[in-house]
């Protein structure tokens, strides 16, 4: 029987969709077949059908609401929805490709055999799936199943190809947990789009470097809505003399990162040469640009610029991990001055960020930021005037941009994610600044 279904997340941490992962009909509820394991975790794909994301942006389009931008996104958060019946109605289906057993693989002997048991046991198997006996042959079926891209009923952007026999997987490892070395994305050609280039602005890094980047006319790459593209750096933007106003190919690196390829020569061109701007654009202070270097930087450390890309790194997935704390509320909390470098992170009170009085005053010093917030525990949740306990996630209105819920068992119920991450957090907090929460709450009866 089908227990628990979940979303990949991180690789570590996903949420539970078991009841929308219910409503997928090609999701079999319990196993056909026999010879399957005591406990099995299936692993596949869910994907949004070509035919049914048009259908649905149709129907959004009649009723005026804004449409999706791309079935990938819009299948993931058809699955992630709070109701199960909205994802039933989206009409999502699935491919399973692997399986897992608490004690390492299945008794299958190779991968066509493994493809073949899912099978037998309900699921359905992407069909276009070939045995070949080398890289060339298999580049041969690579080249075939690219050519069928427009026929097939969902999106592709590439193949996997897997080593054949389990008995290697072993053998050839996986680099760093997550790259096995028996599997390899083929990527397709990437889709190459058309569209105007609108500005050349420039970021300033974490590094001080000047990044400079393209506004573009938003245009549909791979289902993806592009606005901007990186650049690369002067040199680059010179040699292929990319100016403001060309009209310009613009393709998405590894079906990522957007950039421009260069502009169309028979397209009437822009009239100024792109320059390096001799000041920084956030501080003002004079760039430098070290003789063996293609980068310009700016040196003053200070860079509001700087602080801001330094702080969301070391927030980011690969360094410190702290979920939720991207450009915006770091942008915030700096607009606040209620940090202005990664330490004061950590001087942060569970009430500063509970109250969202941040985000309202903006101008305000640290000191008056506090003050001018209800006193530390008077936090309330705007929907169901609760308090909040440090155990559990902050109200989905007092958490600017973050989808997590009231800490009572009101309003909704939060996800498995925000759980952890806050427990974890909570626990961080030297107990003056987190009274525990018993405590609080006598002090919620006594007020
Ligand atoms: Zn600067």
């Amino acid at each position: 029987m089908l227990t628990t279904g979940a979303t990949r997340g991180n690789g570590v941490i996903g949420e539970v969709v078991t009841a929308n992962l219910r409503t997928i009909p090609d999701v079999p509820l319990a196993l056909q077949g026999s010879g399957w394991p005591a406990l099995l975790e299936v692993r596949g794909e869910v994907y949004f059908p070509k035919q049914a994301f048009e259908k649905l942006n149709a129907k959004r389009a009649k009723a005026g609401e804004p449409l999706f931008a791309n079935p990938r996104n819009a299948a993931a958060g058809a699955l992630r929805q709070l109701d199960s019946r909205i994802t039933r109605e989206r009409g999502l289906r699935f491919w399973a490709f692997s399986a897992e057993t608490p004690r390492g693989t299945i008794a299958v002997k190779s991968q066509q055999d493994l493809l073949e048991t899912l099978a037998s046991w309900g699921f359905p198997v992407e069909p276009h799936r070939r045995r070949v006996s080398g890289l060339g042959e298999a580049q041969t079926e690579i080249a075939k199943l690219e050519k069928l891209l427009d026929e097939l009923p969902f999106g592709a952007d590439g193949v996997v190809v897997k080593v054949d026999p389990m008995r290697l997987h072993e053998e050839l490892g996986t680099i760093g947990d997550r790259e096995p070395r028996w599997a390899i994305a083929r990527k397709f050609a990437p889709e190459v789009a058309v569209t105007k280039l609108l500005a050349i602005r420039i970021n300033v890094g974490r590094t001080g470097a000047l990044n400079p980047y393209a506004v573009l006319e938003p245009v549909e790459i791979g289902g993806v809505t592009v606005s901007q593209a990186t650049l690369h750096n002067a040199d680059l933007i010179q040699a292929k003399d990319i100016r403001e106003g060309d009209v310009v190919e613009v393709t998405r690196a590894g079906e990522v990162i957007p950039q421009v390829l260069g502009p169309v020569r028979d397209q009437p061109r822009g009239k100024k040469k792109f320059e390096m701007p001799e000041r920084c654009p956030a501080c003002g202070t004079k760039a430098v640009r070290p003789a063996d270097e293609v980068m310009t930087y700016c040196p003053n450390v200070s860079c509001p610029g700087r602080v801001l890309e330094s702080i969301v790194h070391f927030a980011s997935r690969g360094a410190m991990d702290v979920r939720g704390l991207g450009y915006e509320r770091v942008q915030k909390l700096l607009d606040a001055k209620l940090i202005a470098t990664v330490a004061d992170l950590y001087r942060l009170t569970p009430d500063q960020l509970l109250d969202g009085c941040y985000s309202a005053s903006a101008s305000a010093t640290s000191a008056t930021a506090r003050r001018s917030c209800s006193p530390a525990g008077s936090a309330r949740c705007r929907s169901c005037a609760r308090r909040p306990s440090l155990r559990s996630a902050p109200c989905a209105a007092s958490a600017p941009r973050s989808p997590r819920r009231c800490t009572s068992s009101s309003p909704t119920r939060a996800t498995r994610n925000w759980w952890t991450t806050s427990r974890r957090t909570a626990s961080r907090w030297p107990s003056r600044r987190a009274p525990p929460r018993r405590a609080r709450s006598r002090a919620a009866r006594s007020s």
